[in-house]
């Protein structure tokens, strides 16, 4: 009776993570967040009031469905301002956050049996998308002394007159790894599409991130407010598009989704335009925490070769505790009360490493690491 894709579409299990510790609280047990991807700030209050506003001046609407046109012009002018490309408007179409764009840009450019080149590790939805629209992922292994980059030879490798696509993800989730310029302009030479995940830019600590646009105008780049500005449950993102995808990408929302919310388009406007000092503030605040939970995992015996210097997060070594990042997860959540992200729901190169967000303060995250510690002691004797 359900359809096969429904039932065979696997969970997201940070989300289960997050489910089982929600239960544990309900026994009044505290429990340390690290598994999550959702910063825990507020949204800065220049973004609430300027929807606030937008929604009592009526933006309570269906718009224009590739969306307002004053969001879609504030984000080329931040394209153009950060990166220095020229994007129009009409290449534009915003989205009820990032995860829609995937679905609608999978959705428009797979057949059934078309490859999609994805790191291993990768953001765990990715395969569970490009298989629930009948293609194939294909995945190119990096590698933890690589700092987690893309090795250009092994993209190569992969590609075949099935490769519709390569995706990017510069800063990485779950490895906070950047990808550097010189690779990205390899990737974007090789000729499949490029897609460009960039949800996490402008949360770098050292390096620099690049867009893919900066290379070539033959990508989709994917972007969203959820991380940046603090805006998961706005529900917000964009696609910029090459020409000849616009229109049916255009049409697949409509269809679908219709148009994004009126007055979150008008809060994105003033996230681009007003809340650089907020975003500069979080910043800073996350690279304090950045160190904090390097130094302590190190300390707890955790393998970090390359460091992380961006999105919020650090994939650790925990093979020589245990190789199975399924089991050790939830065994450090009923025993330690403390949420972290298994590996392997990153793929199978991310089995025994754990995934350490810190979207969290710093005191909740020496609180976390002196949990993990004793457990450690108690579980392993160390
Ligand atoms: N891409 C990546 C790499 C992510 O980590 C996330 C959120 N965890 C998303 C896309 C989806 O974000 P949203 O739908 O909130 O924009």
């Amino acid at each position: 009776m359900i359809a096969a894709r429904a039932m065979q579409i696997p969970p997201f299990i940070v989300m289960d993570v997050m489910e089982k510790a929600a239960e544990i609280e309900r026994r009044g047990i505290d429990v340390v967040h690290m598994e999550v991807g959702e910063p825990d700030f507020d949204t800065p209050s220049c973004i609430v009031e300027a929807g606030c506003r937008a929604m009592k001046e009526g933006r309570t609407h269906y718009t224009h469905s590739m969306g307002v046109l004053q969001l879609r012009e504030a984000i080329c002018e931040h394209y153009h301002e950060r990166y220095g490309v020229e994007v129009s408007p009409e290449r534009v179409i915003v989205t009820a956050g990032t995860s829609p764009g995937l679905f609608l840009v999978f959705s428009a450019l797979l057949e059934p049996g078309d490859e999609v080149v994805l790191s291993d590790p990768h953001y765990a939805c990715y395969p569970h998308f490009v298989r629930f629209l009948q293609g194939r992922p294909r995945f190119v292994e990096v590698e933890e002394r690589d700092g987690f980059q893309y090795k250009v030879d092994r993209i190569r490798e992969a590609l075949s007159a099935a490769t519709k696509a390569i995706v990017i993800n510069s800063p990485s989730n779950p490895t906070g790894n950047l990808l550097d310029a010189d690779r990205m302009a390899a990737i974007a030479g090789m000729g499949p599409m490029v897609i460009s995940d960039e949800i996490y830019h402008g949360l770098v600590y050292a390096g620099e991130e690049h867009s893919i646009l900066e290379f070539t105008d033959r990508a989709v780049v994917l972007n969203g407010f959820s991380k940046l500005y603090a805006m998961t449950g706005w529900r917000l993102g964009y696609l910029i598009l090459p020409e000849e995808l616009v229109r049916p990408i255009q049409k697949i929302h409509q269809n679908f989704f219709i148009s994004a919310n009126d007055f979150v388009q008008w809060a994105g406007v003033a996230a681009l335009r007003e809340a650089h000092e907020d975003v500069q503030r979080m910043r800073s605040i996350y690279n304090e925490r950045r160190i904090t939970m390097i130094q302590g995992l190190r300390r707890l015996g955790f393998g970090i070769t390359v460091e992380p210097t961006g999105a919020f997060y650090v994939l650790a070594n925990a093979r020589h505790y245990c190789q199975e990042s399924y089991a050790l997860a939830f065994d450090i959540l009923e025993n330690a009360h403390v949420g972290v992200a298994p590996g392997i729901d990153f793929g199978r190169n991310a089995e025994g490493y754990l995934r350490f967000s810190y979207a969290t303060s710093k005191e909740r995250i020496e609180e976390g690491l002196d949990r993990i510690g004793r457990y450690l002691a108690r579980r392993f004797g160390r």
